[in-house]
């Protein structure tokens, strides 16, 4: 009777979970196609690093971190005992093949009783957490994340109290069967390998076998009805990711982080993303994976600097309104219905102009991310729409997109005066020189701002003193376009870049020197979708290896302490941590001090993603925050390795009055200080 029942309550339970499911398929089967689905062996290393290994937590944010790494081994380990239990149904001393007490199962047995208690364990400082410590990567990062505060919160706590009493259930089955079997061979040869439960039979020896029974069947009808009841929450829940968190790892972007996707400008009607059913599978199978933990929001220089944007909270808002137009996207598919789903998120509805403008593009979110999700590229996609379709941006934008178009920097200087920077210095033409080894593209910032010229001029100098065989491009240095793609101006950056490229193959360039980590990531990871390939270098690796080879001698500075300040372009985008360190390290004199956040979690200067060229209010800027970050190691010199970095952190240092007692210079310079 009570299998029969078991079986019944099985179908029914898993009837009501496959359906929902299946929507949810036919939601994501709805949206835009995306093809994820090449190099496997690659995919499948991200899952075992980022989904069993656990990396993002056991290096990320502590205790939490391991405590989910706990989880979710439990969840893994304790699966075979699930079904294990749920078999029991219908034969008492099932085993899953190949787990029987002889087999695997002795060791099986000690991981899933250890596993029992600390996930328990796990859970209870989770509750802590939810229910005493109130931490803001849980209730929010106030303004910018309105959603979390104030809630009950009551489906963590559900969930929590859900995991523990599937815990202690499965302890309390498997101590009562302990009690009340013994004796029974198969019984006997599970017991040396059960610790845990051998202390729950102990406590519950003294009740006698009829109770122990009685206990543990309760435990057993319990556990069982709380799994089928968890399974069902998941899909309606922020608990989804434990199903598709790891599909979300598998299918995560291969190209190159730093390049954004490529619109086919000639055959679009539309521009950007505007509606809900413009995503594509991928950018929805984030918003199901998102587990609300907030690293993201934690790590958003925007969210930290009081900007309308908070990451988690535009992902969720997004993730609300899908759900809530779900069957409107289902029924366009099948065809029963036609036209945009639901209304223009960008704007008022859903996601304000200034929550897309506010982002950097910095990647600090998506680093933080545990599951891999993406935000720049849909950040980009919907400032994609406002500027190209409904031209609408901030008002100083106006002046840069003009002035990369006519004068091919966004500075709107005279191109002519690019190469002003290298008058008396004998720095060789390419079309002089076609022969050169190396072009160095010093890019707009490196040619027209006042303080990066004395950058460029240091490399071009060590350039000659190693003699390395370089050549520039002088008036004919094309913009690339960088800034352009970041605001969203699409079609600018397309133009630009195939300029630029075009440039490049009349003089037969096929190595480029960079010293702008903006030029960097484009010229190296987005010139590609345009045919154009070349090996590009960054200053501080040729440095390095110029050092080595000896064609540059560093020599002993007055000692001092550097704190050197990652560049987003390099390092998030481009995992260029070490080389400009191992460089500072060099030079004899110098002893380098690590910001708290630096490297994987280095916080941007505020530049990137546009904002070199827009105003940000006063009172909260991002390289106040990241200036007063770096002052913290009380250093004598700020190193950067990027012209955007060394504006807006001198402008942070000017306003905190430091500029006079701590010197801020590029690697470049302080190598060349070194060399002469
Ligand atoms: S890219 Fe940077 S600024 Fe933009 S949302 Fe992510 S963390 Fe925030
Ligand atoms: S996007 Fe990632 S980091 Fe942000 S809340 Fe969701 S899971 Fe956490």
């Amino acid at each position: 009777m009570s299998s029969l029942l078991f079986a019944l309550v099985v179908l029914v339970a898993m009837g009501l979970f496959v359906h929902t499911v299946y929507d949810r398929v036919r939601l994501l089967l709805a949206s835009r196609p995306i093809d994820r689905f090449d190099q496997l062996a690659e995919r499948l290393k991200a899952v075992l690093v980022y989904a069993f290994g656990q990396k993002k937590f056991v290096t990320g944010e502590q205790p939490a971190g391991w405590m989910h790494f706990f989880i979710f081994w439990g969840f893994v380990i304790l699966g075979l005992q699930i079904v294990t239990m749920f078999a029991r149904a219908f034969s008492e001393h099932f085993y899953v093949p190949g787990f029987a007490p002889h087999l695997l199962g002795g060791p099986f047995l000690v991981l899933r009783d250890l596993m029992e208690v600390i996930v328990s364990a796990a859970i209870l400082l989770a509750l802590y957490r939810w229910l005493v410590s109130h931490p803001p990567r849980l209730f929010g990062y106030r303004p910018a994340e309105t959603r979390l505060a104030g809630q009950s919160h009551w489906e963590a706590v559900v969930i929590l109290l859900f995991i523990l009493t599937i815990m202690s259930g499965g302890l309390l089955y498997d101590g009562g069967r302990l009690v009340y079997l013994a004796g029974n061979p198969s019984l006997e040869a599970e017991r040396p390998w059960e610790p845990a439960s051998a202390v729950v039979g102990a406590l519950l020896t003294p009740l006698g076998a009829a109770w122990a029974k009685g206990i543990s069947d309760v435990a057993w009808w319990v556990h069982n009805l709380v799994v089928l009841a968890f399974l069902n929450l998941l899909p309606r829940s922020k608990h989804f990711h434990i199903l598709t968190s790891i599909p979300n790892v598998f299918f995560r972007k291969l190209e190159p982080v730093g390049a954004l996707s490529l619109m086919d400008l000639e055959n679009t009607e539309t521009f950007g993303t505007s509606h809900i059913d413009q995503f594509t599978w991928k950018q929805t199978l984030d918003m199901y994976s998102c587990t609300e933990c907030g690293r993201c929001s934690s790590h958003c220089p925007a969210t930290l600097s009081g900007k309308p944007l908070a990451p988690r909270q535009l992902l969720l808002n997004l993730r609300d309104y899908l759900y809530e137009h779900q069957q409107e996207m289902i029924n366009k598919r099948l065809g029963k219905t036609d036209g945009e789903v639901g209304e223009n998120i960008v704007g008022e509805t859903l996601i304000h102009d200034d929550v897309l403008w506010a982002c950097t593009t910095c990647r600090a979110c998506e680093e933080a991310c545990p599951v891999l999700i993406e935000y720049v590229d849909k950040i980009v996609d919907m400032r994609r729409h406002l500027v190209q379709e409904e031209a609408r941006f901030p008002a100083e934008l106006t002046r840069t997109f003009k002035a990369m178009e006519t004068q091919s920097n966004p500075w709107g200087l005279s191109y002519e005066k690019r190469a002003e920077w290298a008058e008396g210095l004998d720095i060789p033409l390419v079309a002089e020189h076609p022969d050169a080894e190396y072009l160095y593209f010093v890019g707009c910032a490196g040619s027209f701002d006042e303080r990066n010229k004395k950058t460029t001029i240091a490399f071009a100098k060590l350039l000659k003193k190693a003699g390395v065989s370089f050549a520039i491009l002088g008036p004919e240095e094309p913009c690339n376009g960088e800034t352009a793609r970041r605001l969203g101006n699409e079609y600018l950056f397309q133009s630009m870049a195939q300029t630029a490229i075009g440039v490049f193959t009349q003089y037969t360039v096929k190595k480029i020197i960079v010293n702008c980590p903006h030029c960097f990531n484009t010229i190296k990871n987005e010139f590609p979708q345009f045919d154009g390939h070349y090996e590009v270098i960054h200053a501080a690796e040729l440095l390095s290896r110029l050092v080595r080879e000896g064609k540059l001698t560093l020599q002993a500075q007055p000692p001092q302490r550097v704190t050197y300040h990652d560049s987003c372009y390099y390092g998030r985008y481009n995992d260029i941590y070490d080389t400009p360190r191992e460089i500072l390290t060099k030079i004899p004199g110098t002893q380098l001090q690590e910001m708290e956040r630096h490297k994987h979690t280095g916080m941007c200067c505020g530049g990137g993603g546009g904002w070199m060229w827009m105003e940000e209010p006063h009172d909260k800027r991002v390289n106040h925050l990241r200036v007063a970050q770096a002052l913290e190691t009380q250093p004598d010199t700020i190193a950067v390795s990027c012209p955007f970095c060394m504006i807006m952190l001198g402008d942070g240092l000017k306003a905190k009055s430091d500029e006079e007692t701590v010197q801020l210079l590029d690697v470049v310079e302080l190598v060349g200080n070194s060399t002469s």
